[in-house]
């Protein structure tokens, strides 16, 4: 039988890549999720492209019931959790329902967990758990000092599993901490689809692209970097996911908890992806240079060495591929999933 694996928030972005992920890797993965922010008609495309449609759950990872649910109808081997909110500006006016969410839906899943006697589980952190340091490459022991509630929150549910594993050392526990996930499946059927006006950078240059938004605005060019504008270690989505399969993989050899960055190790400047899009989609891109966004970080990428040691993973697809798949998903779904 297939080892069935519980995704949180798997019809979301990251989420709905690692599923298709899974399921091409011989896995059953259980999706949980409430669509507050997704979409049902993801759960089609993930069959048109695997030939399975997964097994969904609606609800909130809060809802003790819902969990009970989910553990005691499946054999459940693993949970993988990408439920949560994620956007700084709406942490910093609403602290309590970040916390309660990305902490407090944690606890209450791993409690769950407990009660079920299931102990192994990925978190989806983030690089902004790092600050700003001062430099720019982090490496899993740069220091940690979160700069907005959002990334409070990811380093709370941190703080949290440490704690478990150090009490309780038959957890196997992956924390990754994510860079900056762009781009969608190759097949164009799955994609990121922002509601709104899109805060990050990726979706907003494709939007100009396909003729959505009139012109990019670009926060600063002045900072410390090759030309001046800001610079990230985007990386693959698909890559990303490839990283859950290769945590849930480490965690079989190892007990106690890993912690590793998942980035591709380079960074590209915000005209550097203005280019590389322009090339892949053979459209200009009109921008303006604005004012610096407050609370940005000049530059930073990962150290992806502990990722290659202790995941045997490292990323694959540069930044030209990052572009050439949005792209193809853009164009092919200018208005990001229909409506359920
Ligand atoms: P997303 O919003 O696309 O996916 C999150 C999913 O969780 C959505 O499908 C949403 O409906 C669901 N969800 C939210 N709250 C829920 C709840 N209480 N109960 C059940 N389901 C709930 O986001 P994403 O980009 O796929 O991010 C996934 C995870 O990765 C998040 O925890 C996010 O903080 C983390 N992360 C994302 C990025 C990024 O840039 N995308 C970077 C670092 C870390
Ligand atoms: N950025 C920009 N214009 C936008 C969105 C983002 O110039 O409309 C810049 C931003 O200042 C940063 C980079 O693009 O230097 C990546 O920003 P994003 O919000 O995508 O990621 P994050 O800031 O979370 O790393």
């Amino acid at each position: 039988m297939e080892t069935q694996i519980l995704v949180t928030g798997g019809t979301g972005y990251i989420g709905s890549h690692t599923v298709v992920e899974l399921i091409q890797a011989g896995y059953d993965p259980i999706i949980l999720d409430n669509f507050s922010n997704s979409k049902r008609s993801v759960l089609e495309q993930i069959k048109k492209l695997t030939g399975k449609e997964p097994k969904l759950i609606e609800g909130d990872i809060r809802n003790e019931k819902v969990l009970d649910r989910v553990f005691q109808e499946n054999k459940i081997e693993a949970v993988i959790n990408f439920a949560g909110r994620k956007a700084v500006g709406e942490s910093q006016v609403n602290p309590l329902l970040y916390f309660s969410i990305n902490v407090e839906g944690s606890i209450v899943l791993l409690r769950k967990m407990k009660e079920y006697g299931i102990k192994r589980f990925v978190f989806s952190s983030s690089a902004t758990v790092y600050g700003d340091p001062g430099y720019d490459c982090f490496t899993e022991s740069t220091p940690l000092s979160p700069i907005n509630n959002y990334g409070e929150s990811k380093w709370m549910v941190e703080e949290v599993l440490r704690r478990l594993v150090q009490a309780e050392p038959d957890w196997k526990v992956a924390i990754l901490r994510y860079f900056n996930p762009v781009g969608a499946h190759e097949s164009g059927l799955i994609g990121e689809d922002p509601s709104g006006i899109p805060a990050n950078l990726m979706p907003f240059v494709s939007q100009v692209a396909v003729g959505k938004r009139e012109k990019l605005r670009i926060f600063g060019n002045d900072y410390p970097t090759r030309d001046g504008t800001g610079a990230r270690d985007y990386i693959h989505v698909v890559d990303l996911a490839l990283g859950h399969i290769a945590a849930l993989e480490a965690l079989n050899k190892n007990d106690g908890l890993i912690t590793v960055n998942l980035g591709t190790g380079n960074n590209t400047t915000v005209l550097e992806l203005v280019h590389a899009f322009e090339k892949a989609s053979d459209k200009q891109i009109p921008y303006e240079i604005v004012e610096r966004r407050p609370g940005d970080v000049a530059a930073y990428y990962t150290d992806p060495t502990l990722a290659k040691t202790l995941l045997n993973w490292e990323a694959q697809r540069d930044i030209n591929k990052m572009c050439e798949d949005t792209w193809r998903w853009q164009q092919m779904n200018p208005q990001g999933y229909p409506e359920d």
